[in-house]
């Protein structure tokens, strides 16, 4: 397996991968649905900016949030779909200067979200298959992908994403069939809330959409495990390699607890908190 997933022919692309809040109406302080339960500073609805978003779209209380126990502020990550949102069509403002086109602007944040998370797979995906026809079959699908996020708002709200993502879906699937000694088909989302796996070896296991809410991974060993969508809050990554586990993003990292320790897979980075 390639050591460095995002080194290589996609590497161009990865810098849109990157939250760059500079350049963003801060749309995912208001954009997203939250909940004082999930870490943020109370429950609000979608659409409804938090209250310490300041008018300049910085947070209020950026510097506080570890002492606030934010773990959901703390562990967000866009993908860059919050810039890229705020860029295509900025002739036309942001959700705060022209409230009329709030809703599209917010809709366009949640495709394009979902659109940068493919990409990221995608990319992954690529240096996991040396089967030709399959590196087509991705490359094909990431053309597809950038195609659709270069598109005006209201033309990729239009043009949908539901085909994209089940072209995706089923790409990965196999993919993940080629890694895993499970069969992706007929593996369910498996509960692992708060298990033990304490330097049990889980190479190649698939932990797809799994949740793996504070379970304890320490000292696992997790070549080429697969974390697609897995929940991994609050689980324990302390002195763990998971520098060759696979289809991990920085939000689950974000969301766990790890230490100097922790080894992490090329492209992602040790959060501040470790
Ligand atoms: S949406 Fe992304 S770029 Fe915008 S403020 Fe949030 S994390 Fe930063
Ligand atoms: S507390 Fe800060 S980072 Fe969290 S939602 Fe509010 S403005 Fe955003």
């Amino acid at each position: 397996m390639e050591q460095n997933p995002f080194g290589g022919k996609y590497s161009c692309l990865i810098k849109d991968l990157e939250p760059d809040c500079e350049k963003c109406s801060g749309l995912c302080c208001v954009a997203l649905y939250c909940a004082k339960t999930d870490g943020f500073p109370a429950d609000k609805g979608a659409g409804t900016p938090c209250q310490y978003l300041s008018p300049d779209f910085r947070c209020g209380i950026h510097a506080d949030l570890k002492d606030r126990k934010m773990s959901g502020c703390l562990a967000y990550e866009c993908l860059g779909a919050g810039q890229k949102t705020t860029q295509i069509d900025s002739s036309g403002g942001d959700w705060k200067t022209d409230p009329g086109r709030a809703e599209t602007i917010f809709q366009t944040f949640s495709v394009l979200f979902q659109l940068h998370q493919i990409l990221w797979y995608l990319i992954e995906a690529a240096s996991l298959t040396s089967d030709e026809k399959t590196a087509a079959a991705v490359d094909a699908l990431i053309r597809e992908n950038q195609q659709m996020t270069q598109l005006p708002h209201g033309s990729l709200l239009k043009a949908g994403i539901a085909g994209h993502k089940s072209k995706a879906n089923n790409l990965l699937k196999k993919i993940i069939g080629s890694i895993s000694a499970e069969d992706p088909a007929s593996r369910q989302k498996a509960d692992f809330f708060g298990k033990n796996f304490r330097k049990t070896n889980l190479d190649r296991k698939d932990f797809s959409m799994s949740l793996l809410i504070a379970a304890d991974l320490e000292g696992c060993s997790l070549d080429r495990t697969v974390f697609l969508g897995a929940d991994l809050r609050d689980a324990n990554l302390k002195n763990t390699d998971l520098s060759r586990s696979v289809f991990l993003t920085q939000m689950q990292i974000n969301s766990a607890k790890g230490n100097r320790n922790t080894r992490l897979p090329a492209g992602l980075r040790r959060p501040s908190a470790w």
